[in-house]
């Protein structure tokens, strides 16, 4: 792919199925240490796949990850998406890598769907396209995407469209 600059790589974002993508300062990804008790208490996918909580980072090591990063791509998708906004992030996170930006990672939204059942008791069997979503990783989402103009409000039935939203540290 070459020298991408991050404009180029925003603009792949939507190439690659989002239908928005922001260039954001990524002091502006918020963790929170709530976030995890969310997950355990309150999601029946707690420990239901290896990049959900118990086995993704907890927010402080999270933290310590964004410190590294001084941007992100944002990246958004409704539910009605066909494509999911992970499967976007894992291929937007592998096209940063060839055009240079070396230290790229990926984030998600969700658990991981790739397998039909996942190998918890063993290890990934796709390492190379598994990647946790924010709120595994203790990032509070609705701050983060509020603060960089998203407007996401929670949601009061199942049958409310869901938002989904995906983070690509590039650098
Ligand atoms: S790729 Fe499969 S084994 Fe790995 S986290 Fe996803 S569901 Fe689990």
């Amino acid at each position: 792919m070459g020298k991408n600059s991050l404009e180029d790589l925003k603009k792949r974002a939507r190439q690659l199925g989002a239908k928005e993508a922001k260039i954001i300062d990524a002091k502006t990804v918020k963790t929170a240490a709530w976030v995890r008790y969310k997950c355990q208490f309150g999601c029946d996918g707690f420990g239901g796949c290896l990049t959900c909580p118990p086995y993704s980072p907890p927010p402080e090591q999270t933290q310590k990850i964004l410190d590294c990063y001084k941007k992100a791509i944002l990246i958004y998708n409704p539910g009605s998406a066909k494509k999911s906004i992970s499967n976007v992030a894992v291929s937007l996170e592998k096209e940063a890598f060839f055009a240079g930006f070396y230290k790229t990672l990926a984030m998600g939204a969700g658990p991981c769907m790739l397998c039909k059942g996942c190998n918890i008791k063993g290890e990934c069997r796709h390492r190379e396209k598994a990647r946790p979503s924010m709120e595994a990783c203790g990032i509070d989402v609705f701050a983060t995407v509020r603060k960089n103009g998203f407007q996401i409000e929670t949601l009061d039935s199942y049958g409310c469209q869901a938002n989904y939203f995906g983070l690509v540290l590039v650098e």
